[in-house]
């Protein structure tokens, strides 16, 4: 049984003992819809295991509070273990900072919050952790995007209690260098493929990473080769090599502006998109979001990895990560969380929203 309105770390605890590995999350869903189900103030919406909850008072401004009710799978670490005490109490096991502290910090102000001062929308979701074609945000934004309209979202997922603002988007590419095959005793009869690659490795060397400012956060841009293919025998000239690249692009910049820069940098080689996912926008521009960063009181980071806020940002909500626990944490055996960080994360979002 998941209780609200009692202490966020205890309800932390409650939320971790609850085993919820990506693809068995009902358990954990159906306690939390059932928790919120009661409270007069929302109105409670289920898709699988993703329930959403939203109030519905008018206000003109919509702020979406979202968080994933999956873990990566347990490694022997549950249950919880809290020990220390004040400043030094540390909760231990699988989810205490990906994420159920976060989770448990939007259920208390759901419970807690019955007249904010914005309308709040808050998301829990499943399978976060694996493939995204499962991602229970993603399949909301196809089933009911109706569902997701805001004007600001912050996605709780651990930002070790600074704000990770947006995300950069990802391109996945393969360049295909052509060779003509020939015995290798007789070279000159062929074209060697994977010495034609090292014309794509010298632009990929060459390469000077765009550092835009956006909204006043510098991201990084990036691109690497991350795989390479060719060669059929020790006595063959190769006929083809492959490329794979990583295009990692700035938030200013969309899907289709990507691949032109690809397309312009990578000129003359043969270049097919097998993969892409656009960033987020970080929206600091907007009202509510400098308020949340003041009240943060700290300088926001921009966010180079691929977040699902860009499913967010898909639906022209800009967003940023804000919540307990420290990201390196996230996944490892050791996994743990400082409890103080659940309680400043709800001090913060507290005071914003209240
Ligand atoms: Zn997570």
């Amino acid at each position: 049984m998941v209780e609200l309105g009692g202490d966020v770390v205890a309800l932390t605890q409650v939320l971790c003992d609850i085993p919820s590995v990506s693809g068995d999350e009902k358990v954990i869903a159906d306690a939390v819809e059932a928790a919120l189900r009661p409270l007069a103030h929302l109105e409670v919406l289920r898709d699988g295991d993703a329930v959403v909850a939203r109030t519905r008072l008018g206000r003109g401004t919509r702020v979406i509070l979202a968080g994933h009710l999956d873990t990566v799978p347990i490694a022997d670490n549950l249950p919880t273990v809290l020990s220390g005490s004040g400043d030094d109490e540390v909760l231990r096991g699988r989810g205490t900072v990906d994420m159920k502290g976060g989770v448990a910090v939007m259920l208390t102000l759901a419970a807690q919050l019955t007249e904010p001062r914005y309308d709040i929308t808050y998301v829990f979701y499943d399978h976060e952790e694996v493939a995204a074609k499962l991602n229970g945000l993603g399949r909301l934004v196809r089933n009911h995007p109706d569902w997701l309209v805001g004007d600001f979202a912050v996605l709780g997922e651990p930002s070790d209690a600074t704000v990770e603002a947006g995300c950069q988007g990802t391109m996945r590419v393969k360049i295909t260098v052509p060779g003509v095959a020939a015995h290798a005793a007789r070279p000159w009869r062929g074209v060697n493929a994977i010495h034609g690659a090292g014309a794509v490795l010298d632009r990929l060397r060459a390469y000077e990473p765009r550092q835009p400012i956006v909204e006043g956060l510098q991201y990084r841009e990036a691109l690497n080769a991350v795989r390479i293919e060719g060669g059929v025998a020790g006595n063959v000239i190769p006929d083809e090599c492959v490329l794979y690249v990583n295009h990692r692009f700035a938030p200013d910049r969309d899907v289709a502006e990507a691949e032109q820069f690809l397309r312009e940098y990578f000129a003359g080689f043969e270049l097919e998109v097998t993969d892409a996912a656009a960033g987020a926008r970080p929206g600091l521009d907007n009202p509510a979001a400098k308020e949340l960063l003041a009240l943060v009181g700290r300088t926001p980071a921009p966010k180079l990895g691929w977040t699902d806020l860009a499913r967010f940002s898909g639906l022209g909500v800009p967003g940023v990560n804000f919540g307990p626990g420290d990201p390196l944490q996230a996944h490892t055996a050791e996994e743990h969380c400082p409890t103080p960080a659940i309680r400043e994360a709800l001090r913060v979002l507290t005071d914003w929203l209240s």
